[in-house]
Protein backbone atom coordinates (compact mmCIF):
# COMPACT_ATOMS: atom_id res chain seq x y z
CA UNK A 1 0.00 0.00 0.00
CA UNK A 2 1.58 3.21 -0.80
CA UNK A 3 2.10 6.34 1.63
CA UNK A 4 3.49 7.62 3.92
CA UNK A 5 2.75 5.54 7.34
CA UNK A 6 2.11 7.78 10.61
CA UNK A 7 1.45 6.76 13.97
CA UNK A 8 -1.75 8.29 15.06
CA UNK A 9 -0.67 10.25 18.18
CA UNK A 10 -3.95 9.88 20.39
CA UNK A 11 -4.86 5.79 19.72
CA UNK A 12 -1.17 4.45 18.25
CA UNK A 13 -2.88 3.73 15.00
CA UNK A 14 -0.69 3.46 12.14
CA UNK A 15 -2.10 5.07 9.23
CA UNK A 16 -1.12 5.35 5.61
CA UNK A 17 -0.94 9.08 3.87
CA UNK A 18 -0.29 10.32 0.39
CA UNK A 19 2.54 12.68 0.62
CA UNK A 20 0.45 15.10 -1.69
CA UNK A 21 -2.21 15.09 1.44
CA UNK A 22 0.05 15.81 4.17
CA UNK A 23 -1.03 19.59 4.40
CA UNK A 24 -4.65 18.75 3.41
CA UNK A 25 -5.29 17.89 7.08
CA UNK A 26 -5.09 14.02 7.29
CA UNK A 27 -7.27 12.58 9.58
CA UNK A 28 -7.02 9.20 11.47
CA UNK A 29 -8.24 6.38 10.06
CA UNK A 30 -9.61 4.80 13.75
CA UNK A 31 -10.13 7.98 15.80
CA UNK A 32 -10.51 10.80 13.61
CA UNK A 33 -7.62 12.81 15.20
CA UNK A 34 -5.82 15.16 13.28
CA UNK A 35 -2.98 13.12 12.24
CA UNK A 36 -0.36 16.84 11.07
CA UNK A 37 -0.96 19.38 14.10
CA UNK A 38 0.14 22.64 13.74
CA UNK A 39 0.95 22.43 17.00
CA UNK A 40 3.58 20.65 19.37
CA UNK A 41 1.87 17.37 20.61
CA UNK A 42 2.83 16.36 24.17
CA UNK A 43 2.90 12.61 24.31
CA UNK A 44 4.48 9.43 25.97
CA UNK A 45 7.15 7.09 25.89
CA UNK A 46 4.97 4.21 24.54
CA UNK A 47 3.65 6.28 21.39
CA UNK A 48 7.13 7.63 21.01
CA UNK A 49 8.86 4.44 20.58
CA UNK A 50 6.17 3.05 18.04
CA UNK A 51 6.55 6.20 16.07
CA UNK A 52 10.13 6.68 16.23
CA UNK A 53 10.78 3.03 14.45
CA UNK A 54 7.63 3.15 12.57
CA UNK A 55 7.34 6.60 10.60
CA UNK A 56 7.91 7.58 7.44
CA UNK A 57 7.06 11.37 8.17
CA UNK A 58 9.71 13.04 9.59
CA UNK A 59 9.52 13.22 13.81
CA UNK A 60 11.23 15.61 16.11
CA UNK A 61 11.00 15.03 19.33
CA UNK A 62 12.10 17.42 21.77
CA UNK A 63 13.15 15.75 25.55
CA UNK A 64 12.23 18.57 28.26
CA UNK A 65 11.16 18.32 31.46
CA UNK A 66 9.40 21.06 33.82
CA UNK A 67 12.47 22.03 36.12
CA UNK A 68 14.40 22.58 33.29
CA UNK A 69 14.95 25.87 32.69
CA UNK A 70 16.41 26.22 28.74
CA UNK A 71 13.54 23.74 28.18
CA UNK A 72 10.77 26.22 29.43
CA UNK A 73 12.96 28.66 27.20
CA UNK A 74 12.57 26.83 24.59
CA UNK A 75 9.14 25.80 24.45
CA UNK A 76 7.68 28.58 22.48
CA UNK A 77 10.13 28.71 19.66
CA UNK A 78 9.71 24.71 19.29
CA UNK A 79 6.06 24.94 19.30
CA UNK A 80 6.44 28.09 16.61
CA UNK A 81 8.90 25.42 14.90
CA UNK A 82 5.95 23.36 14.93
CA UNK A 83 4.05 25.46 13.13
CA UNK A 84 5.81 26.88 10.74
CA UNK A 85 6.80 23.06 9.90
CA UNK A 86 3.18 21.42 9.45
CA UNK A 87 2.32 19.71 6.59
CA UNK A 88 6.28 18.60 6.37
CA UNK A 89 7.24 17.42 10.15
CA UNK A 90 5.40 16.34 13.17
CA UNK A 91 7.22 17.94 16.24
CA UNK A 92 6.37 16.79 19.63
CA UNK A 93 7.53 16.76 22.80
CA UNK A 94 8.23 13.95 25.97
CA UNK A 95 8.22 15.33 29.58
CA UNK A 96 11.58 13.31 30.82
CA UNK A 97 10.13 13.76 34.02
CA UNK A 98 7.07 12.25 33.59
CA UNK A 99 8.46 9.60 31.58
CA UNK A 100 11.34 8.58 33.49
CA UNK A 101 12.20 5.80 30.86
CA UNK A 102 12.56 8.37 27.98
CA UNK A 103 16.22 9.43 28.32
CA UNK A 104 17.76 5.87 29.24
CA UNK A 105 15.35 4.01 26.12
CA UNK A 106 16.95 6.97 23.71
CA UNK A 107 20.27 7.94 25.33
CA UNK A 108 19.51 11.46 26.43
CA UNK A 109 22.12 12.79 28.48
CA UNK A 110 21.17 16.26 29.18
CA UNK A 111 18.22 18.51 28.47
CA UNK A 112 16.72 20.32 26.20
CA UNK A 113 18.06 17.16 23.18
CA UNK A 114 16.36 17.38 19.77
CA UNK A 115 15.81 13.66 18.10
CA UNK A 116 14.99 13.76 14.60
CA UNK A 117 13.32 10.48 13.29
CA UNK A 118 12.65 9.79 9.84
CA UNK A 119 12.00 6.27 7.87
CA UNK A 120 11.92 4.71 11.42
CA UNK A 121 15.28 5.55 12.14
CA UNK A 122 17.04 8.49 13.96
CA UNK A 123 18.71 10.86 12.11
CA UNK A 124 20.32 13.60 13.86
CA UNK A 125 20.24 15.26 17.41
CA UNK A 126 21.34 17.90 19.33
CA UNK A 127 21.80 19.53 22.86
CA UNK A 128 20.71 22.92 24.00
CA UNK A 129 18.34 25.22 23.39
CA UNK A 130 18.05 27.12 20.46
CA UNK A 131 15.82 29.71 18.09
CA UNK A 132 12.85 28.72 16.26
CA UNK A 133 14.79 29.71 13.01
CA UNK A 134 17.35 27.34 14.47
CA UNK A 135 15.33 24.46 15.13
CA UNK A 136 13.00 24.62 11.63
CA UNK A 137 16.40 24.53 9.99
CA UNK A 138 18.02 21.71 11.41
CA UNK A 139 14.52 19.63 11.04
CA UNK A 140 13.94 20.68 7.72
CA UNK A 141 17.92 19.08 6.72
ZN1 LIG B 1 -6.17 7.57 16.12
Amino acid sequence: MAGLKMTCFDCGQVNRVPDDKLTAGPKCATCGTKLMSNKAIEIDLKTLQKAAKTDDVPLVVDFWAPWCGPCRMMAPEFSKAASELSGKARLVKVNTEMHQNASPKFGIRGIPTMVKFAKGKEVKRQSGAVPASAIITWAST
